[in-house]
């Protein structure tokens, strides 16, 4: 039987080795930021936007040598299924206060930029001591609301991907890499 992870409708853009690798990689550089905050005694706190992020903070979060806390937030972004409208309802808050904290925002994919830049926006006006961003994936080409990425896992051309957390209609976070759906084949075609 073939497996959910080998459809030939799926075609790998990262493997799971290179995504573990870039992983580590963003995982040194963040810890070796914060590293005199820390030692200053100054709380970091981790903010994973879900669902998307849930794999790659999972992964992140454990490549990061110094203490944390972890948070979550929910936004559904109102407009059609592969494209953003930039109008945001937060579903899911923080738990706890941020004023004073060392903010990292983890995101999946960063596409028009128009999430992540209310989000920013809004986690602004609670007082952080500084706000960073990671994120797995962005289109820079697309980047339209100028996000700047501060711990960037790839670049990618303006292609749907899933897998490692990213969902088409609800499906693929699980796929243990990034992938692209491939267009059906049509009849006649090898
Ligand atoms: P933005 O507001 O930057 O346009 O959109 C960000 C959100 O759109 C991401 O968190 C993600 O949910 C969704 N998104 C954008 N591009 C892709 C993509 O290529 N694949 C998937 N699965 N989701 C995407």
């Amino acid at each position: 039987m073939t497996s959910f992870f080998q459809q030939d409708k799926l075609a790998v853009l990262f493997d799971a080795a290179a995504v573990a690798a870039r992983v580590s990689e963003l995982g040194r550089a963040i810890t070796a930021h914060y590293a005199s905050a820390i030692a200053r005694g100054e709380e970091l706190v981790v903010v994973g936007v879900l669902k998307g992020s849930f794999v790659f903070l999972a992964d992140l979060v454990r490549a990061i040598d110094a203490p944390c806390h972890i948070e979550f937030m929910g936004v559904s972004s109102y407009g059609d299924a592969t494209e953003s409208s930039g109008v945001v309802q937060v579903t899911q808050d923080l738990t706890r206060p941020i004023k004073n904290k060392h903010l990292l925002l983890v995101e999946d994919i960063v596409d028009t930029g128009l999430t992540m830049k209310y989000l920013l926006d809004n986690l602004a006006t609670r007082g952080p001591r500084s706000v960073k961003l990671a994120s797995l994936l962005e289109k820079p080409s697309k980047n339209a609301a100028g996000v700047e990425v501060d711990f960037l896992g790839f670049s990618i051309p303006d292609q749907f991907v899933v897998g490692y957390g990213l969902d088409a209609a609800g499906l693929y976070r699980n796929l243990p890499y990034v992938g692209l759906v491939m267009p059906p084949k049509s009849e006649g075609q090898g």
